[in-house]
């Protein structure tokens, strides 16, 4: 049961330095198992773990179409959040007990990935330094104030959030126009493709058969169907998140968009002495722009920023290192970091992460397909896949617990009672739109050649357009 293969590009950071990744021959499909998982990102992998943790019997298969590690988790900026996207909204709504007990799950995150990682042997570079979203400017200073604000109403407490004046920011990260910082130390920063590889082998070990080169055509009721033939299985997992528009049972219900990464040659110390993160906290600014970076355990500076819908939500994994898509984040980088103007981009690279609807993740049970699927992480899935994995396995298992009870679980409707996005062309032009609005206000905020209240109405807009988005 072949398949096109497809790799990792050497441009991107995380597959230059370790081996290609050869897809395994062994061990043969089986027809029949208690469970296939469709991908080998971080959702299949952390449901395959926590089923065989509960139950050593199930026999599961993961089917990749590519490699593990092909997706989105073998590309991403390497934020491990103690988080999910969405998650203070749902948090202001509940009573303090049970408000308490999801904090302590959300942030518990990344205690539990640090647990699987020592107690199996997976050494992923893991640093928990936290992380600073840094305050560039009085418009992004001003958003900050209003988003603690926010946090404080969902139940966070300055440990879990605080700020830090511009001096106390500075002594961690040196960054241009830095006014201050909102601190959060429910974060990590680790090597996204170590984790990928380690999880494979440790399922491998227990158990778990992954077929790498084996795409997925589509799947029934209690039916998976390859290219070579089909398999039977009590419950399906499609784990496949941006890539979730190519299986026609999905469409519709996540949408991918893309996310863009460069990063520098190693740096030297001098250099990371005018920057800082000396503990390796992950850093982002608070534009509208979703940007994200980290210092790497080998000493390089890696920075990324949202952008990208394909019409149709067509995902995308190729992209060409030369580009001016980079180029617009190489030169955002050296705004951040004016002291970096000479420093080699070595790397460059993109990838496919899925939105849904409601804009949180999800994970659902339904047993009349007998499917249980989870995603929707809206570029916060390091965390929140090992959330949904635990919870999937939980759900697969009949397990009532404080996972299964959550706001992110949907009801028995299963599949159909995930929101659908809008038909094209709307998804299109309302993605641009907002895109376009973003920019913008990115653009005006501290132009203080632009009348104060146009700024304010453009501001105000964008507000609005990200509030529909909670
Ligand atoms: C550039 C980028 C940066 C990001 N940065 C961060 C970050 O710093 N922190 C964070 O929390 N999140 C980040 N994310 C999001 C995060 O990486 C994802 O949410 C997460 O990896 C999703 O994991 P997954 O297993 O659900 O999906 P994926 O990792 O995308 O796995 C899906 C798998 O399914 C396979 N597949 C597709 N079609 C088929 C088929 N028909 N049959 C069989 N297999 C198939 C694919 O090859 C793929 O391996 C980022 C995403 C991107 C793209």
């Amino acid at each position: 049961m072949g398949g096109c293969m497809s790799h990792l590009p050497a441009s991107c950071l995380w597959q230059g330095a370790l081996p290609a990744v050869a897809p395994s021959s062994l061990p043969p499909v089986a027809e029949e198992c208690d469970v296939a998982i469709i991908g080998a990102g971080y959702t299949g992998l952390w449901t395959a773990y926590y089923l065989k943790r509960q139950d050593p019997a199930l026999h599961v298969q993961v089917f990749e179409a590519a490699h593990a590690g092909f997706g989105a988790s073998g590309r991403n900026g390497g934020w491990l959040i103690g988080g999910i996207a969405g998650q203070d909204a749902w948090l202001a709504s509940l009573d303090e007990d049970a408000r308490e007990a999801t904090r302590q799950l959300l942030y518990g995150i990344v205690d539990e990935v640090k647990t699987v990682c020592e107690r199996e042997g997976i050494g992923c570079d893991l640093a928990h330094g936290g992380v600073l979203y840094a305050a560039r400017g009085v418009a992004q200073a001003r958003r900050a104030r209003a988003w603690l604000t926010d946090l404080q109403r969902a139940g966070h407490t300055a440990a879990d959030f605080r700020w830090l004046s511009a001096s106390e920011l500075a002594a961690q990260l040196q960054i241009a126009d830095g006014l201050g910082a909102v601190f959060s130390p429910h974060c990590a920063t680790l090597h996204p493709l170590k984790l990928v590889q380690g999880l494979l082998h440790t399922v491998r070990r227990m158990g778990v058969r992954v077929h790498e080169a084996c795409p997925v055509a589509g799947f029934g009721k209690g039916r998976v169907r390859l290219q070579g033939g089909e398999v039977r299985a009590r419950w399906i997992v499609p784990a496949l998140e941006g890539a979730s528009t190519t299986l026609p049972e999905l469409k519709g219900r996540v949408q991918p968009a893309q996310s863009l990464i460069v990063a520098t040659e190693p740096l030297s110390a001098a250099q990371w002495d005018a920057i800082g993160l000396a503990g390796r906290a992950a850093f982002s600014d608070l534009s509208r722009g979703v940007t994200y970076g980290q210092r790497t355990a080998d000493g390089r500076l890696l920075f990324g920023a949202r952008g990208g819908y394909q019409f149709a939500g067509r995902p995308r994994w190729d992209f060409d290192p030369q580009g001016d898509e980079f180029s617009l984040r190489t030169e955002l980088m050296r705004q951040f970091f004016p002291q970096l103007q000479d420093v080699r981009i070595t790397h460059a690279w993109g990838g496919s992460l899925g939105l849904a609807r409601g804009f949180t993740p999800f994970a659902l049970r339904d047993r009349s397909r007998g499917v249980a699927c989870a995603g929707g992480y809206g570029g916060e899935g390091v965390g929140a896949s090992n959330l949904m994995g635990r919870t999937l396995a939980d759900l697969i298992c009949e397990r009532e617990t404080l996972l299964t009870r959550q706001r992110w679980v949907e009801g028995e409707a299963g599949l159909s009672s995930l929101r659908r996005w809008e038909p094209e062309p709307l998804r299109y032009l309302g993605y641009h739109a907002i895109r376009s609005a973003f920019v913008l206000d990115d653009a005006l905020a501290d132009r203080q050649d632009i009348p104060a209240r146009l700024r304010r109405l453009v501001g105000a807009g964008a507000d609005a357009l990200e509030g529909l988005m909670h």
